[in-house]
């Protein structure tokens, strides 16, 4: 097992979007702290839907708390993606992480979810950087989702990525289906499914007498293919798609350059 770590045992990096109040990085905490050293760094506040924003106009904050039992933990004024640089070039420094996790979100990051989510933000900035990373989400947005049917799953993805390392790629995103009737049917290896929100802003008057605008939106699947994680997840299985930051389509390439470079 590669080790970073002076102690010998792999080093954690845990971080999620929610804030480092939310229960699902509790829960992320109670499993990774079976497998290694832990340091969580975390957004002090709710960074849900911040993507892979960075502070670059304001001044950042690391304030160390004792939330974890024990374990080095920090709160941090930024973004997801700050805490993990900010975890890197200041806590770290010449240490590696062997592994980095993000979550567990409260509510889905499946399909196209994943460009808005801060929780795989937060987790891609470290694949960035060579570590190995994996974002962890269940479909539940409550406060008090119950997250125990997922630590034996994150177990098994967690102590599988130490052992061997990650099969071409360096990033993985794992959702949990949401109290699957007869529970959770196990894993499946999926692609993103290509689904999409139909969106609208609700308008509602402020108190001062101005308009203000609030999104909202449904989420649909229409794509029909069967390994997807949508369809895996709505089957009752835990999804993991293995995934990057390369948008290039590759089966663009050379269509386009035969049009566009002769
Ligand atoms: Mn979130």
């Amino acid at each position: 097992m590669a080790t970073s770590n002076q102690g010998g045992k792999p080093l954690i990096l845990l971080t999620n979007d929610d804030g480092i109040a939310a229960p699902g990085l509790k829960a992320l905490v109670e499993v990774a702290r079976n497998y290694g050293e832990v340091l969580v760094v975390a957004p002090d506040s709710p960074q849900s839907g911040q993507g892979h924003a960075i502070t670059i106009t304001q001044p950042l904050r690391l304030h160390k708390v004792d939330m974890f039992g024990g374990i080095e933990a920090y709160e941090c004024s930024g973004t997801p993606a700050d805490c993990v640089k900010l975890a890197k070039h200041v806590l770290l420094k010449d240490k590696k992480a062997d592994l980095c996790l993000s979550g567990i979100n409260h509510g889905s990051n499946a399909s196209i979810n994943i460009i808005y989510s801060g929780t795989m933000s937060a987790a891609m900035e470290a694949s960035l950087e060579g570590v190995n990373s994996i974002g962890f989400s269940l479909l539940d947005y409550s406060w008090d989702a119950d997250f125990e049917p997922c630590k034996p799953f994150i177990a098994k993805i967690v102590s599988e990525t130490l052992a061997n390392g990650l099969p071409g790629c360096r990033l993985l995103n794992v959702n949990f289906p949401n109290k699957p009737e007869g529970g959770i049917k196990g894993i499946k290896v999926c692609r993103q499914a290509d689904a999409r929100w139909i969106e609208e802003f609700a308008e509602a008057t402020d108190p001062r007498g101005e308009k203000y605008y609030w999104l909202t939106g449904k989420f649909i699947n229409d794509d029909p293919r069967e390994d997807t994680d949508v369809n895996a997840l709505s089957n009752g299985y835990v999804s993991v798609v293995p995934s990057g930051h390369d948008l290039t389509i590759e089966k663009s390439l050379q269509p386009l350059a035969q049009r566009l470079e002769s």
